[in-house]
């Protein structure tokens, strides 16, 4: 079945211990779709200036991603810098101009309203809210946010987790949102808002998923060298409903699994610079990965 993802397709800039890496193809959405379409057909809404590189659309388009919902704006695209420092885990943003993206206002294509699997990428919860006026009876919406918004629209974001059944975000954000330390309980609290299930993303230390009294944990893939975390969380989230979609139906076996594809798909994002792995990354691989997150994980009963 076909996913539909609106969130930021950008032009990013990264700089950290192994380089440099300067107008590089970046944006949540962009890392979502990418991870997504390894497993169902994509729909992308966002919005990028004159100036992104044709290259890309059609590099995006070779990947079966439906560009319908992609405007192309007068004026600059989204441009984001970051830097990492020697700990991977810690992030500076340098810069970040909004550009065409100041006035995104999502409308989705009459063509994307029936789409079944919905993932809203980090946008202001407002903008968020109206892609969900628009969409009729999804099978699955799932969100994530950022402290930008946590901390700039509370009032918007907690209107908007009433009406979103998974929330995916990372341990910093799940500490800002529940005012909680404490992963379960802070699960427990975010619970509370509105979300029935949340996927809590903690970079190197995996994943943690809760929902009612279920709570399932898949480690991160050790890697010798994470080279480039960006995107990681966005490429988690597009193996993850990329699956799900691809399955038709959420099963909690399906879910199980979706997570480990998730944590599969992210743990080859951070080998290289921006969405560079993604581009030679075949499905073979990716199942192969999966073996060895089974055995990775698996013992036996005492
Ligand atoms: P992540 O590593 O998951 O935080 O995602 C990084 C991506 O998000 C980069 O490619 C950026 O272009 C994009 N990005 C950075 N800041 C924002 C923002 N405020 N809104 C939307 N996308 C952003």
């Amino acid at each position: 079945m076909s996913l539909l993802v609106v969130g930021s397709v950008a032009i990013d800039t990264l700089e950290s211990p192994h380089g440099k890496a300067p107008d590089v193809l970046g944006g949540a959405a962009t890392y979502f779709a990418v991870a997504a379409s390894f497993f169902t057909p994509v729909q992308l809404v966002a919005v990028v200036g004159e100036d992104f590189p044709k290259h890309e659309i059609e590099w995006l388009r070779s990947r079966k991603i439906d560009l319908a919902g992609l405007e192309i704006q007068k004026g600059k695209s989204l441009r984001w810098t970051g830097r990492y420092h020697e700990d991977m885990n810690v992030r500076d943003t340098l810069s970040f101009e909004a550009n065409v993206f100041e006035s995104f206002s999502p409308d989705l294509p009459a063509a994307y309203r029936d789409t079944p699997f919905v993932f809203l990428a980090n946008i202001a919860p407002k903008l968020q809210a109206r892609v969900l006026d628009q969409v009729k009876s999804p099978k699955l919406v799932a969100a994530d946010t950022m402290n930008f918004y946590i901390e700039g629209a509370r009032a918007d974001l907690d209107a908007l987790l009433r009406r979103v059944p998974l929330l995916m975000i990372n341990d910093e954000e799940a500490r800002m949102i529940s005012g909680e330390r404490n992963m379960v309980l802070a699960a427990r609290k975010i619970l509370g808002m509105g979300p029935k299930s949340v996927m809590i993303k903690r970079g190197e230390y995996g994943v943690i998923y809760f929902s009612g009294d279920t709570i399932f944990s898949v480690p991160a893939y050790p890697l010798e060298q994470v080279f480039d975390p960006t995107g990681a969380g966005d490429t988690f989230a597009g193996g993850v409903m990329g699956y799900l979609a691809s399955c038709g139906a959420v099963t909690p076996a399906n879910l199980r699994k979706a997570i480990v594809y998730g944590s599969v798909v992210a743990s080859f994002t951070v080998e290289q610079f921006s969405l560079e792995r993604l581009r030679t990354l075949t499905r073979e691989e990716i199942e192969a990965r999966y073996r060895q997150f089974v055995s990775l994980t698996s013992f036996d009963v005492p």
